[in-house]
């Protein structure tokens, strides 16, 4: 199940000796960057707790149960949009409150944990403190708002990390032929399993091209083609390449840093600015951030 996937197994390793030496709580935070199979160590931590020899055994009830996918004491909650609701919360805890239908363990996954809105984390609040009898809970947490602390104090937490570049390369095998760069793109786009993602849907090369528009924008202080055809919904990923453009160049020439630094917090704060307006000229917008990458690269020189 997680066989595949090696930067998992030290964590995993992790959870099995809280649980032989008992001390495993009842809620736990699953916390990590985008695609490093958060999720994947999720569903085997559930395979543990639900094989009722423990172990994930692939023959008990249990197991033949996850394995056809409908475990009646397998429970999941996930946002709905941005957010998960406070109903969805209470419909959860109401479902969590009766007896376990296979006598053994019963276990909620709580995907994207992040987006717990206020109302929805205090609603959760009783249930992670007093989790009736063999209940479970496992919150995936990626990047985003943090969690109340209310909530992250009543949790034990686990922490998935972002996989080495070789250890990315050696996963992505004859996929990963089309990076170049290897510290540029897991910034970008996440860990391994985003990475591959991007790389099946096309869209690395989608990626690339943009950031080849901002290396020659960058290079002659005019505006690209390819950057000049940007709609609203594309702004926030087009400025993240270039956030890290300018990182890279930084790590590329230090000295550089001295200027190029103060320009990737004027990106990020562009960034935060239009996440909030509206109709913005972003081709306006993006010039600007061309003519000032030009004045500090010649100050600075
Ligand atoms: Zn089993």
């Amino acid at each position: 199940m997680i066989e595949g996937y090696p930067w998992l197994l030290p964590v995993a390793e992790q959870w099995q000796q809280q649980r032989q030496q008992g001390r495993l709580g009842h809620a736990l935070i699953l916390q990590g960057p985008a695609g490093v199979g958060k999720s994947l160590l999720a569903d085997w931590i559930v395979s543990r707790l639900l094989c009722l020899e423990g172990r994930g055994c692939g023959h008990c009830k249990g197991c033949q149960l996850l394995a056809a996918g409908h475990h009646p004491d397998r429970y999941e909650l996930a946002p709905e949009g941005q957010q998960i609701k406070v109903d969805a919360v209470r419909g959860l805890i109401s479902q969590l409150a009766g007896t376990a239908h296979q006598g053994g363990a019963r276990v909620a996954i709580i995907h994207q944990a992040q987006r717990l809105n206020a109302a929805s984390a205090n609603a959760l609040l009783k249930t992670l403190e007093e989790p009736p009898a063999g209940v479970y809970l496992v919150l995936v947490v990626g990047p985003g708002q943090p969690l109340l602390p209310t909530i992250v104090s009543r949790c034990q937490r686990l922490v998935v990390p972002m996989p080495s570049a070789a250890a990315i390369e050696q996963f992505l095998g004859e996929q990963g032929n089309a990076l170049a760069s290897w510290a540029y793109w897991p910034r970008i786009l996440g860990g391994p399993l985003a990475i591959r993602h991007a790389v099946e849907e096309g869209k690395l090369d989608q990626l690339a091209t943009l950031r080849q528009g901002w290396q020659r924008s960058l290079n002659h202080g005019l505006l690209d083609p390819v950057l000049s055809q940007v709609d609203a919904e594309q702004a926030p990923t087009v400025l993240k390449v270039l956030y890290f453009e300018l990182l890279s160049q930084c790590e590329a020439d230090p000295q550089q840093t001295v200027w190029c630094y103060p320009m990737m917090q004027k990106v990020a704060q562009t960034q935060r600015w239009l996440d909030r307006q509206t109709g913005i000229n972003l081709t306006a917008t993006f010039q600007q951030l061309i003519v000032e990458y030009r004045r500090g690269a010649q100050e600075g020189a």
